[in-house]
């Protein structure tokens, strides 16, 4: 079991539901845009949010967008060490930096004298791109082991435990395995990932299958997905990664893959479906089939189905027929479930 850490309001690790998180894409100076993209990515389902601060003008502005903020944010910062203290003092709950790549032992200690004081927990970690050069000899995955715990005794060795780890590979077996490996040699919590999963279809694929893998084991307190394009796409593929592996409740749509007896657009219904009922925080099964001659049964397990026929749709609760209805009221009798 990992150790819980807390980040503002969240709680990961331990029994604490896998917390979805994203990073926003604008640049944090603007921290209209920020905030817009922030307040986006919260309504999909987002957990915690990390910007980037990349100089002081971003600190100024990450002073706003954490007032601001419905969910913690996490600040991602490089090499300097004055950003990651700024960042604390100004609301960030949750830093990312290497303290091995800070410079020396004293800005380390520095930084953890304002982590500790405002109580915020420190992400460190190794991504396959930046394995430091002494540890290049080794396999990928013990590299990437090793690369992290580096930086977890360097924050040790000065008294601090308010750790999570990631080892991101943008290789899916490299991933599981660096992540299993590394599970099994600290119990601090776990930020899992693909990194530079790469765009959209290659990022679901690769992180379905290494972070759905990790999860059904165990594996992971956070998860990111990251997506080039909108970090919005990343929270609502999270989400149905935790849906279908049972770990948080929500909406499952199921639809039938289509043949010569649709009656109905199935794709188009499903995403209507979706859209209407995506909020729902309870577990419902809901089903799309093009037909009620094999529909019905192959919806049998789902909470709620419609099934396409010539005039419109047949709308069954756990397999059994409610009626008959035309297209422009089948959404509001769906509903009618909900109430
Ligand atoms: S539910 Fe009907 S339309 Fe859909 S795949 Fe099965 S038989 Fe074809």
């Amino acid at each position: 079991m990992t150790k819980v850490i807390e980040i503002g309001k969240v709680k990961i690790g331990g029994n604490n539901p896998v917390a979805i998180q994203s990073m926003t894409n604008t640049k944090t100076e603007d921290y209209t845009s920020t905030l817009n993209q922030i307040n986006q990515l919260y309504k999909a389902g987002c957990d915690l949010v990390r910007v980037s601060v990349p100089n002081f003008e971003a600190v100024k502005s990450l002073k706003i967008i954490t007032k601001k903020s419905p969910i913690p944010v996490i600040a991602d910062i490089h090499y300097d060490y004055k950003l990651a203290i700024e960042s604390i003092k100004n609301g960030a709950k949750k830093v990312r930096i290497n303290p091995g790549n800070i410079g020396n032992e004293q800005k380390v200690k520095e930084v953890i004298k304002i982590a500790k004081e405002y109580n915020i927990p420190i992400r460190v970690g190794a991504n396959s791109g930046s394995i430091p050069k002494e540890l290049e000899h080794l396999p990928k995955v013990d590299a990437l082991c090793e690369a992290a715990l580096k930086e977890v005794r360097i924050l040790e060795k000065n008294g601090f435990e308010n750790i999570v780890i990631s080892v991101k590979s943008s290789n899916v077996k490299e991933t599981i395995q660096a992540y299993e490996k590394i599970s099994q040699l600290t119990n601090y919590p776990l930020h899992i990932g693909v990194t530079e999963a790469g765009t959209f279809e290659w990022s679901i694929v690769k992180s379905s299958i290494a972070l759905g893998f990790l999860l059904y084991r165990g594996i992971g307190d956070t998860i990111r997905v990251s997506i080039a394009g909108d970090p919005v796409n990343e929270v609502r593929i999270a989400k149905k990664i935790l849906i279908s592996l049972g770990l948080k409740k929500g909406l499952e749509v199921i639809a039938c893959p289509t043949c010569s007896r649709t009656e109905i657009d199935v794709e188009k219904w499903s995403n209507l479906v979706e859209e209407k009922f995506s909020k729902i925080n309870k577990n419902v099964k809901i089903a799309i089939l093009g037909c009620v001659v094999n529909g019905i049964g192959e919806g049998k397990d789902a909470d709620i189905g419609i099934a396409g026929i010539k005039k419109g749709f047949i709308l069954f609760y756990k397999g059994k027929i409610v009626g008959e209805y035309k297209e422009k009221d089948i959404l509001s009798e769906v509903e009618k479930y909900f109430k």
